[in-house]
């Protein structure tokens, strides 16, 4: 499957350069072109999946081996201190290209990156009635 416009999908095919780092049947990972830090790397899925919803299990099982592999290697061979892997869903959270990818970026005490969310409190009911809806979706009767 893929997507004649897509960068990411050109990417794979060879039609783009990239600065490949891995590559199996399934999966690639590659520097990004705008990196956040030294060693900023994308693990893509080869077929052209918008979001995480649509890809098949095997496939994303094998992703995440590589996700595991290529956050090994960035720690050992930059020498980072941490790690943020970040994976967008749909343009609202910020997904600029619409071909499943994670970011994996090397972080270090000094780099300045920072990274936040706001802690909300919400109320008891709301988050016991989120809970019940999110549990009865997943078959959880815990
Ligand atoms: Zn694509």
């Amino acid at each position: 499957m893929r997507d004649p416009n897509c960068i990411f999908c050109k990417i794979v095919a060879g039609e783009i350069p990239s600065k490949k780092i891995y590559e199996d049947e399934t999966t690639i990972a590659f520097l990004d072109i705008y990196p956040a830090n030294p060693g900023h790397t994308l693990v893509v899925a080869k077929d052209h999946f918008s979001t995480i919803l649509g890809i098949p299990e095997d496939n994303l099982y094998n992703l995440s081996k590589v996700l595991k592999k290529v956050a090994s290697s960035i720690r050992e061979s930059m020498n980072a201190e941490g790690l943020n892997i970040l994976q967008f869903n749909g343009s609202v959270a910020g997904q600029t290209i619409p071909h499943l990818h994670f970011h994996l970026i090397p972080r270090s005490k000094d780099d300045g990156l920072g990274f936040a969310w706001p802690h909300r409190q919400l109320p008891e009911e709301e988050m016991e009635a989120t809970r019940k809806k999110l549990a009865e979706k997943m078959g959880y009767r815990g």
